[in-house]
Formats: structure tokens, C-alpha cells, sequence
């Protein structure tokens, strides 16, 4: 667990007269715990911003900490971080604890530690009863619990989600909602969730961060951002 930090964070793309800015120095502090939701209109920097955490995308100025330390310049793998996207894929020949145990495998992890930590998200995500199926014997809520289930297995300090709801039909949508909540309430591992939705902004948000054109608006509880003229 950790808090993260965002210190004037700037992001260019491209290099001289051409460059573009699109983040003009973001900061913010997060707790320990705490579930944050960025939201904004398309193109004002949100997916950037996570990429940024995720170290997926270079910083172009300022500092981003994880606990106390600069991540800066860690590659995403030495971040502590897990991110949740909204095309996930698991490997169709795989059982299920294999799916959740690849990521684990490949970073030698003793195979008795990686069946603690398995065991302990499929309770968790009720999967135990389904840990020998292949994914395409699963329904879409389940395959669904089987991603997060890769994400959390790695113990990562902060969880990132890029829209992991977009692609969902409402019913599943909903149902994916209880389950984020319910993680975070069993991990209370601090969370940045990227959305366009405001439903699922006021029912899983500590704190919003409301983006515009690059520029943090507002950083408040959901209650203050939603209760504006
Ligand atoms: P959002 O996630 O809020 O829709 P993005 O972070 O994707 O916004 O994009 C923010 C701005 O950065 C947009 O103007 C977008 O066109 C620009 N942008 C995003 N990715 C790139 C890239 N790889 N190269 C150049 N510009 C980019
Ligand atoms: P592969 O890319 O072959 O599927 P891994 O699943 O181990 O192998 O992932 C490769 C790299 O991506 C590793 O460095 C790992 O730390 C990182 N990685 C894997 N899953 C996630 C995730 N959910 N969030 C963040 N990083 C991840």
C-alpha cells in the first residue's frame, strides 16, 4: 500500500516548435487507501495521466511518487503497480490459476507463494470453485474477476483502471462495479479509475479529479463536484 503523488506533472508530445503540451502541471496528493476517479471529456488528458503513473508514458516535467519513492524513471514492471484495462484478454489454452498465475510464473516466484496468492484472490473473487476451467467455460462476469484476479496476485502497491467498464453490457457493468468496491474494501489498495461515466464516478469515488483541456478543475468529493451549479 502507498500514497501517490503527482508533482507538477507536464506532458509533451513531440519535441520543438511542434511540440504539444497536453498535462500543464497536474498536482495531487493521494492517500494510502484512497479511490480516486478521473474524470473529463474526451481528450483532456485522463488516459495520459495513468499512463504517466503506469510508466507507460515518459513525464516531460515534475515528479510522480509512489510511497515515498520517484518512479520517474522505473519501468512500469518496478512500479508496484497493476493496471485493469477494459479489453482484457486471457489466454484461451489456459486454466484459470494458470491465467492468474502467468504473470507470477514469469517473475520466478516460488510456486508455493504463487498458490497462497491465487488462493487468496479467487476467495476474494469467488473463483475457487472455478480455478481448473478454460476461460471460454466462463461467463463474461467471471472472465471479468479472472483479470482482476491477474491484477491483484501481483500485490501491487497502486491499482490502476482505464476504463475497465466501457465494453460491458449495463447489467455487467453494474455487477463489475459491486466487485471493484468490494476489492477495494477487502485491499483498500489505493486506486486511480479513469471513466466518462458519472454513475460509476459518485458510487466508487473517495475523490474525484475532474480534468479540463490538461488542467486539473477540481479535486474534491464526489458530493462537491456533483453538487455545483
Ligand atoms: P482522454 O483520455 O482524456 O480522452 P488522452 O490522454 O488520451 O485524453 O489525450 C490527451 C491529449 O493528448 C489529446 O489531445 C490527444 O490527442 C493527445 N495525445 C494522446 N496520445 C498521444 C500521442 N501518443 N501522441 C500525440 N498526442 C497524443
Ligand atoms: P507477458 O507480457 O508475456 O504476458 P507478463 O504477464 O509477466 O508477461 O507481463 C510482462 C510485463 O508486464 C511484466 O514486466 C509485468 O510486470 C507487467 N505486467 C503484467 N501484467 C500487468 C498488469 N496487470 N499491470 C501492470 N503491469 C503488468
Amino acid at each position: 500500500m502507498a500514497s501517490l503523488s503527482l508533482r507538477n506533472v507536464i506532458k509533451r508530445y513531440g519535441h520543438g516548435p511542434k511540440a504539444n503540451q497536453v498535462i500543464h502541471g497536474v498536482s495531487a496528493e493521494i492517500g494510502d487507501h484512497e479511490f480516486i476517479v478521473i474524470v473529463g471529456p474526451s481528450g483532456c488528458g485522463k488516459s495520459t495521466l495513468l499512463r504517466m503513473v503506469a510508466g507507460l508514458e515518459d513525464i516531460s516535467a515534475g515528479d510522480i511518487l509512489i510511497g515515498d519513492r520517484v518512479v520517474n524513471n522505473l519501468e512500469p514492471a518496478e512500479r508496484d503497480i497493476a493496471m485493469v484495462f477494459q479489453n482484457y484478454a486471457l489466454y484461451p489454452h489456459m486454466s484459470v490459476f494458470d491465467n492468474m498465475a502467468y504473470g507470477l510464473k514469469i517473475a520466478k516466484v516460488p510456486s508455493a507463494e504463487i498458490k497462497v496468492r491465487v488462493d487468496k484472490a479467487a476467495r476474494i473473487l469467488e473463483l475457487g470453485h472455478l480455478l481448473d476451467r478454460k476461460p471460454r467455460q466462463l461467463s463474461g462476469g467471471q472472465r471479468q474477476r479472472v483479470a482482476m484476479g491477474r491484477a491483484i496476485v501481483r500485490q501491487p502497491k497502486v491499482f490502476l483502471f482505464d476504463e475497465p467498464l466501457s465494453n460491458l453490457d449495463a447489467k455487467l457493468r453494474a455487477q463489475t462495479r459491486l466487485e471493484i468496491q468490494k476489492l477495494h474494501r477487502e485491499l483498500g489498495i489505493t486506486s486511480l479509475f479513469v471513466t466518462h461515466d458519472q454513475v460509476e464516478a459518485m458510487t466508487l469515488a473517495q475523490r474525484i479529479i475532474v480534468m479540463n483541456g490538461g488542467v486539473m478543475d477540481q479535486f474534491a468529493t464526489p458530493e462537491e463536484v456533483y453538487s455545483r451549479p
